[in-house]
Order: C-alpha cells, then sequence, then structure tokens
C-alpha cells in the first residue's frame, strides 16, 4: 500500500525549498519505486490572513490520516509568532505526540566546518532533544507586578515519563544505528532539582542498556567540547532547553541553516511524525531564488528513512554529497552561485544519473 504524506509548504522560503524536495521526491517516484502519495495544504500566514487561523478546524483530524508530514517553514511578519508557532507547529508536535527532537550533524563532503583544521576526525553524530516538556513548559508568571520587587517565576516541568520516553529512544536509537555511547547533557551542579532528577532517571535507562556506554556531562563543557572535539561524539541526548541550543551549535558547526534538517517523531508510530528543515522561513532572502534547498531535501530523505527506506535515504545523502562538489550547483549560502531552483534541477540529474 502506497504511504501517505502530508506537506506543508508555509511562509517565505519554505514554499521555494519545497518546490525542489517535490521535485526530487517526484524523480524518486518515478525511478526507484517509491510508492507514496502526497497531498500539499497551503495552511500559512496567507492562510491566517484570509481565514483568521492557521489551519482549518478538522486540519488536525485530516493530518492524523498520513504516514508522515514534510513541513517546509513559518514566519510572517505580518502575523505575529505566537500565532505561527501556536497555533500550527505545537499544535501538531504535541497533538501527535512528537516527543522526540532529531537532528543529525554530520559533517558533509565538500560542506567547510568554520572548525576548519581545528579538529581532526569526522562529525557524525545525532542529537536527541526531549520535545515536549523541561523548560518549555509555559508555566509560570509576573508577581507583583509594577512594584518594587517585581518578579518573574518560570517552571521547568519533568516528568518521570517524560525522560524515560527520550532516554529510551536515545539507548534504542544507538543501539539500532549501532552507535556505542550516549552523552547526556546535564547541569545537576547548579540546577539542582530537575536536572538531578534528569540524571537519576536517565541513569535508570542507562542501566537497563549496559551494552551502550553512557556519559554525562554538564552542557556547558558540554558546548565547548562540541567546538574542540566534534568527533568525541556519537548520541547526544538533552533536555528541551538544552537540545534546543545544543542544536543550533551542532548546525552552525556542521555547516549551517542552508544544510540542517531535523525531525519531530512520534516513536509509538501512532501518529505521524514531522520533518523540516531547521531554518526559519528567512524573509531576508524570500522571493529572491537565493535559498539553498538541501536542509529541505535531507529533512525528506530522514523521512522517507521513517518510512522503511533506508536506501533512499542513503541514495540521496550520497547525491548531495556529490552535488557539493561542483560549486556551481550550489547556492551562495555555502560558497556557490547557483539558484535554488538550479541547485534543485542539479540534484534531480544526478539522482536519475546515479541509478
Ligand atoms: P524564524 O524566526 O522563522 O526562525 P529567522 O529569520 O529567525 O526565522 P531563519 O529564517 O532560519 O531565521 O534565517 C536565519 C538566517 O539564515 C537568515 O539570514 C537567512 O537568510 C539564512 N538562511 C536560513 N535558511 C536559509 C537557506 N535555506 N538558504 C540560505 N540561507 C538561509
Ligand atoms: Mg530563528
Amino acid at each position: 500500500m502506497a504511504s501517505k504524506i502530508a506537506i506543508i509548504p508555509g511562509d517565505g522560503i519554505g514554499p521555494e525549498v519545497m518546490k525542489q524536495a517535490l521535485k526530487v521526491l517526484e524523480a524518486l517516484k518515478s525511478d526507484y519505486t517509491l510508492d507514496v502519495d502526497y497531498d500539499v495544504f497551503d495552511w500559512s500566514s496567507d492562510y491566517y490572513l484570509k481565514h483568521g487561523r492557521m489551519l482549518p478546524e478538522d486540519g488536525l483530524e485530516k493530518l492524523k490520516n498520513y504516514d508522515a508530514i514534510l513541513f517546509g517553514a513559518i514566519g510572517d511578519s505580518r502575523v505575529p509568532d505566537d500565532v505561527t508557532v501556536w497555533e500550527l507547529i505545537m499544535p501538531i508536535r504535541k497533538t501527535f505526540e512528537q516527543y522526540v527532537n532529531f537532528r543529525p550533524v554530520k559533517q558533509l563532503k565538500g560542506i567547510t566546518s568554520p572548525l576548519a583544521d581545528s579538529h581532526s576526525g569526522e562529525i557524525d553524530f545525532v542529537i536527541l532533544r526531549e520535545n515536549s516538556e523541561g523548560e518549555y513548559s509555559n508555566s509560570g508568571g509576573l508577581m507583583f507586578h509594577g512594584q518594587e520587587k517585581e518578579m518573574a517565576i518560570q517552571n521547568s516541568i519533568f516528568t518521570k515519563a517524560g525522560i524515560k520516553n527520550i532516554a529510551e529512544f536515545a539507548f534504542e536509537y544507538a543501539r539500532k544505528h549501532h552507535y556505542s555511547k550516549v552523552t547526556s547533557a546535564t547541569k545537576s551542579n547548579a540546577i539542582t532539582h530537575t536536572m538531578k532528577f534528569w540524571d537519576k532517571e536517565v541513569g535508570k535507562i542507562a542501566e537497563s542498556h549496559r551494552d551502550i556506554d553512557y556519559e554525562k556531562v554538564y552542557v556547558d563543557a558540554l558546548a565547548a567540547k562540541f567546538v574542540q572535539q566534534p568527533e568525541e561524539f556519537q548520541v547526544v541526548l538533552a533536555s528541551n532547553l538544552f537540545g534546543d541550543i545544543l542544536s543550533d551549535l551542532g548546525s552552525a558547526v556542521a555547516g549551517g541553516l542552508g544544510i540542517s534538517p531535523s525531525a519531530n517523531i512520534n516513536p509509538s508510530g501512532e501518529y505521524p511524525s514531522m520533518f523540516e528543515p531547521v531554518h526559519g522561513s528567512a524573509p531576508d532572502i524570500a522571493g529572491q531564488g537565493r535559498a539553498n534547498p538541501i536542509a529541505q531535501v535531507w529533512s525528506l530523505a530522514l523521512l522517507l528513512e521513517h518510512i522503511g527506506r533506508n536506501d533512499l535515504h542513503d541514495h540521496i545523502l550520497k547525491a548531495i554529497e556529490k552535488l557539493l562538489l561542483d560549486k556551481t550547483q550550489v547556492t551562495n549560502d555555502i560558497g556557490g552561485s547557483a539558484s535554488t531552483e538550479e541547485a534543485g534541477d542539479a540534484l534531480v540529474k544526478i539522482l536519475r544519473e546515479s541509478k
């Protein structure tokens, strides 16, 4: 039976890079016996300005029927950020229990890392970030408003189940992908309640996965190590806030936003997982044909792996590496001279030729 994919291009450069990903998808469908059907949804800031909401009332209900979601980017100066985020992205993540945020940090051949020669070896690890609770629990408030003693409190909510779920996913992921070590980001020396609890619960899961090495590293030292010894890492496990920060650092270390993909995963498979570039709608370059489509295409590769086509994932990555060999085929952000369309077309050509 054909897999079903929901496509949400979104705003700004989202539709521009999504167009290239769809060209790749079409090429794979016709040349590689990829059995997928997809539908495109125009849920975006334009949609909001027309209808007063980011997606139709039965939008989430509709998405439920898909095996996976390929998302572009959202964000527009005409619509407040809390609308785009809290009415579209967050409901999808929450309703579909996508509590794992996954980001590969892999330095592709042909990409120069800003670290240049300061490190030896290959940068190739993954970050698994808790995506549903912790520091981003939206709980707290302002007290003594307007008074001298005015203060704000933000609660971090860590549950035993939440930590167990993400930690189990990390160790199982390591096992499945033949990694031998999980590194947990912590700060229990200074954040004495939640992070001690995190250490304790992650430690329990580590105990039941004795075949995988486990280390916990203070997040400040961990950030420094991302720069000084990135080749040391295999699977990095982090809470919502720490994972957010480390992921952007990881993306910078591996070559920048234009090539960084991510996944929001529902591990049970009961609901669709969502795949999207790390970058946003990049209003500064939207409409200029300069956006790098690699992050979106790589996100598609992660989606295909998720629905069981590891072969096509690997195939796309090889094609991207081939694309990177020729600077006239890649966009300006990674030192090339191609337009978004040219980069997309060149990629499709490589895929077709390497069949
Ligand atoms: P958001 O609030 O949606 O995250 P943002 O403007 O904060 O949006 P991005 O949209 O991710 O952040 O863009 C950050 C910078 O990176 C911009 O200057 C943009 O030009 C650049 N950038 C992002 N994505 C790409 C891409 N695919 N190709 C080239 N440059 C990009
Ligand atoms: Mg941003």
